[in-house]
């Protein structure tokens, strides 16, 4: 049908809809057409359409791309059987089947899964479950939370107060935010990758013993009201993109068996292959206590998260005053949702351990030359994970107007122009997406 004049989509939007930190007069978002494999189809505002490669695997989640048939068969079965029921007193299939596989892959033995609606809704239970188990040890005075610097663990109350203190929302929300306890941000370090596949890590190893110190410090000054820590394991996403050794994860694990604290791991972008390992743990063969997934875990699909813990934290649990993880979301383990993320694993499992290796390789080679740009200050790689970093914000409209002039649908934010393509990106368009990467940034920030 064609549209009347003065209301497109993108003009209906503008002051109806709010976007993610965005507000309502910002500018007018794109609206998709369709999408398909790792392509979208898009219109500008001003009516020009673009098909691009979706760098951003809509922010990590479209892991296998669009409209994947096993997912969208997945989908359509379970709807013929029933799309939701509750969760009280009732379960299915889909949810025992991918608890049983989740379980059975996790990083350490892993003996339970509370599905969550979100990733953000995971921390929240993750956190709540850190202070029943203390209390359940008879150490209900511990309720605060170690975590590092550059974090990000989602938008809801508990989870932004363990957010970046500086860079998250604790401005946004004076007072309100429970105050936890911060240690620096890990020393960044970088994976190098041999020719024929080869691994090492490279840091400044004086800084991680400096930091370690610090974190060994804070723990100590605070053992008594700490219930956990809280990390996202090697690489931090939405608080800046950095990546850290895995001894710092390794260190955090050894502190939190010294002091009593369950070690809280943030998988939620990190999961499902992306870094280059099954589960970024995985990299400093570190066993969380509790592991928190979401994103991926549908395949960008449907919205689902889930909250792993060992039986050590179950038991602990289960002896507790109240004998249950006091958490009970109303779409607790949509069996949809459940369905495609047990299809979606089937297809990580199959795929990722040469998709993520091998677009890895071509984001190293391609986005080299962004080093030779003037305001490029890093050029980083891990796993299927690419980010170019500028000395100056980045200008958002500009660099994602020039990507898509190159065919790249792309999502800078702060001073990072950064991709996480769909596994199945082929290689002539995992090429396009870092030419367009280097090519918008040269362009708009020469
Ligand atoms: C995205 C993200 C979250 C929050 O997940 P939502 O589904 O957006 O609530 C939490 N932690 C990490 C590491 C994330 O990347």
């Amino acid at each position: 049908m064609p549209e009347p004049a003065g209301s497109s989509l993108a003009s209906r939007d503008r002051g109806l809809v709010w976007h993610p930190y965005a507000p309502l007069d910002g500018p007018e978002p794109y609206a998709v057409e369709g999408a398909e494999g790792a392509r979208l189809t898009l219109t500008a505002p001003d009516g020009e359409r673009f098909e691009a490669v979706d760098a951003m695997a809509s922010w990590w989640c479209a892991v296998h791309g669009y409209r994947h048939p096993a997912l969208d068969d997945a989908a359509r079965a379970q709807l013929e059987r029933f799309s939701h029921v509750m969760f009280g007193g009732l379960t299915h299939a889909p949810a025992v089947e991918l608890a049983e596989r989740l379980t059975a892959i996790a990083p350490g033995p892993m003996a339970h899964v509370f599905y969550a609606d979100s990733g953000s809704v995971s921390v929240e239970v993750a956190l709540k479950l850190a202070l029943q188990y203390q209390a359940a040890r008879s150490r209900p005075r511990r309720q605060r939370f170690l975590t590092v610097r550059g974090g990000y663990h989602g938008d809801t109350f508990a989870a932004m107060s363990v957010c970046d203190p500086v860079d998250g929302m604790h401005a946004a929300f004076p007072g309100v935010l429970a105050s936890q306890v911060f240690a620096p941000r890990p020393p960044s370090a970088r994976l190098v990758v041999g020719e024929s596949g080869e691994e090492h890590w490279e840091t400044d190893e004086l800084a991680v013993e400096e930091w370690a110190g610090q974190v060994r410090a804070l723990a100590r000054a605070h053992t008594d009201e700490l219930a956990a820590i809280v990390v996202e394991p090697v690489l931090q996403g939405a608080g800046g993109m950095r990546v850290h050794h895995p001894d710092c994860l390794r260190l955090l694990r050894q502190v939190a068996d010294e002091h009593g604290l369950l070690l809280v791991v943030d998988e939620i972008a990190t999961g499902f292959g992306r870094t280059g390992r099954l589960f970024a743990s995985e990299w400093a063969d570190v066993r969380p206590d509790v592991l928190c997934v979401g994103k991926a875990l549908t395949g960008g699909y449907l919205s689902l998260a889930a909250v792993l813990t060992t039986s050590l934290v179950g038991e602990a649990i289960t002896r507790s005053q109240f004998r249950a993880l006091l958490h009970g979301p109303t779409f607790m383990a949509n069996p949809l949702a459940c369905a495609v993320a047990g299809a979606s694993l089937t297809l990580v499992e199959a795929g990722w351990k040469d998709d993520v290796p091998r677009i890895g390789r071509l984001l190293t080679t391609h986005l080299a030359p962004a080093t030779h740009l003037p305001r490029v200050v890093d050029v980083r790689v891990l796993g299927a994970v690419g980010v170019v970093q500028l000395d100056e914000p980045v200008d958002v409209p500009a660099v994602t107007l020039a990507a898509l002039r190159r065919g790249v649908w792309v999502r800078p934010f702060r001073d990072l122009v950064y991709t996480m393509p769909p596994y199945v990106t082929s290689d002539a368009d995992v090429r396009l997406v870092a030419d367009a990467l280097v090519g918008a940034v040269g362009e708009v920030h020469p």
